[in-house]
């Protein structure tokens, strides 16, 4: 049996951690932080491996209510560790603002989005981390640290992976409110996927596929695209969606991500080009509702953009063996950031996610075999998701720089943790 208040949303992982503790003031916290040997801050649990494990104490910030401060002059919000975008969202559209993009759920906390480099998706727009315009963030020895957009670490600390310390607070950066239509169409033919990758990624603000690999058609295509936001929620000029995708057609109703594997549409937001708010569009998935299906797993690699097409042969060379074990894998095009340990830093990305069945050894099995496949594309995996690992670009050009940072902000591995050993500290 699982132990829930040990184990992560998937189920698949019990921490080995010797406590979770919920501390109630920023003081406890930062008390509790001196104290430890081992400590790291923990999120909302919806990442599928170890990165946020310790064998110390792991720490859940939702007791500090801290305050969200919307600073309307400056385009900004500040919110606490622990905040979810969800909790947030509401109250940032009703002061007239949005965030420029979301990520595929709205259940995560923004510190362990950020912390690994979690991102939506859309040609023009870089992953969540590079919204954030500042942190605090407490260290090891237990005293808080503000590091500001244009402070010479600032860029190595926001995608922390969790290595530097527990951020108790972030600001991020908000853009005008603005309304989005979502368009689905099925059964985009792959020869035109390939053909007209660039057309489709530019037509949407966010654009998702939807594929098993093997079939000979991308089972669907999302896009989501920003309306005016007025009572008729009419198309911005020149942003009316197709009538057909290069052959895909429009969806005769709603449809989840996994719908060619028999998973009704229950749990996503709402479809058919019916207006609505930005954060009730630019995510899949409702708050309040199980995200995705469930019961799951999840991987992803990032490759650059120009290997979009050869990373998509590779996969449907293996389409037959992916599929078996697959719910759904999901394609999106993220813009490059300047955040040291991004996946998407120093070039445009194309992002390869895979919505696994939970059969944990079976997929741990076959990942060697994917990565070994899109390894002539330098891939990058999610810090989040599982993945392999030992075909895989991890020398992002400012690793040593980061390792440099994280010995000097925490200088006897407080924060480190097998998955930190494994992934950035060794070699
Ligand atoms: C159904 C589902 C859908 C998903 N969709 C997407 C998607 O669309 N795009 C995408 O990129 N990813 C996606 N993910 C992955 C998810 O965004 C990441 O796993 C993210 O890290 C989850 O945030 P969390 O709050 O659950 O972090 P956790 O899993 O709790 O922690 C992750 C890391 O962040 C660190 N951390 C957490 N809080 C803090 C803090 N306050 N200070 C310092 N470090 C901290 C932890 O120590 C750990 O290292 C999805 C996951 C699920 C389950």
């Amino acid at each position: 049996m699982i132990d829930s208040a040990r184990a992560n949303w998937a189920g698949n992982l019990t921490y080995g951690a010797a406590g979770v503790l919920t501390p109630r003031s920023l003081d406890e916290a930062r008390e509790l932080v001196t104290g430890a040997e081992r400590v790291k801050a923990l999120g909302s649990r919806h990442s599928f491996n170890d990165v946020a494990d310790t064998p110390g104490l792991l720490l859940d910030l939702s007791g500090l209510d801290l305050p969200v401060t919307i600073d309307a002059a400056a385009a900004t919000v500040t919110l606490g560790g622990a905040a979810r975008y969800g909790d947030v969202v509401r109250q940032l559209d009703e002061a007239g603002f949005a965030l420029e993009n979301l990520a595929s759920l709205p259940h995560i906390t923004v510190a362990g989005s950020v912390a690994t480099g979690t991102h939506g998706s859309g040609e023009r727009h870089p992953g969540l981390a590079a919204a954030v315009s500042a942190v605090e963030l407490l260290t090891a020895d237990g005293s808080l640290h503000s590091f500001c957009r244009g402070d010479i670490d600032f860029a190595g600390v926001v995608v922390g992976v969790g290595a530097l310390g527990v951020l108790t607070r972030l600001t991020l950066d908000l853009v005008p409110a603005f309304s989005v239509r979502q368009d689905v169409y099925d059964a985009l033919p792959w020869p035109a996927a390939l053909a007209h990758f660039d057309e489709i990624q530019a037509a949407g603000y966010s654009v998702s596929l939807f594929t098993n690999w093997a079939r000979d058609v991308v089972d669907q295509v999302w896009l989501k695209n920003r309306v005016l936001r007025s009572a008729s929620g009419g198309s911005l000029p020149g942003a009316e969606p197709p009538g057909s995708l290069f052959g895909a057609v429009p969806a005769d109703g709603p449809r989840h991500p996994a719908h060619a594997a028999g998973v009704a549409a229950g749990n996503t937001t709402e479809q058919r080009g019916v207006p609505g708010p930005w954060y009730d569009r630019l995510p899949h998935f409702r708050l309040g509702f199980t995200p995705s299906v469930g019961a799951e797993l999840q991987t992803e690699y990032f490759v650059p953009r120009a290997h979009a097409a050869a990373a998509f042969e590779a996969l449907r060379g293996i389409g037959d063996r992916i599929a078996e074990l697959l719910l759904v894998s999901e394609i999106r095009t993220v813009a490059s950031d300047d955040r040291w340990l991004s996946p998407t830093t120093a070039g445009d990305r194309v992002a390869l996610h895979f919505t696994w069945l939970p059969r944990q050894s079976e997929v741990e099995a076959l990942l060697p075999l994917i990565e070994a496949r899109l390894a002539p594309f330098a891939p990058r995996p999610h810090w989040g998701k599982l993945f392999h690992g030992e075909a895989l670009d991890l020398a992002y050009p400012r690793l040593p720089a980061f390792r440099t940072l994280a010995t000097r902000i925490d200088p006897t591995g407080k924060f480190r943790n097998a998955f930190l050993d494994r992934h950035v500290f060794a070699g």
